[in-house]
């Protein structure tokens, strides 16, 4: 699939660079974003859900588990126009 098609259905890409503004302030900022991989979302893709969720890794965090958020919502995440 092509990016304007991307851009234009507004999905998220990996590797895309989001602003997350969900549930939990003191995470609110810029993050990249992947497919959640984790066992719950996984057995929901299994039962066929629809709702996507994405697991967000910190670009600056120099640690070795970079992981910061996982199974984030698609509406509690923005894509940036860093990506433009
Ligand atoms: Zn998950």
């Amino acid at each position: 699939m092509s990016h304007t098609l991307f851009a234009a259905l507004n999905l998220i890409e990996p590797g895309d660079i989001v602003l997350y503004h969900g549930s939990i302030p003191a995470h609110h900022g810029l993050y990249i974003a992947h497919p959640c991989t984790c066992f719950d979302c996984a057995r929901a893709d299994h039962l066929g859900t629809t709702d996507v969720r994405y697991r967000l890794t910190d670009p600056f965090d120099e640690n070795t588990d970079p992981t910061t958020l996982r199974c984030v919502r698609r509406r509690s995440i923005t894509r940036s126009a860093a990506n433009a």
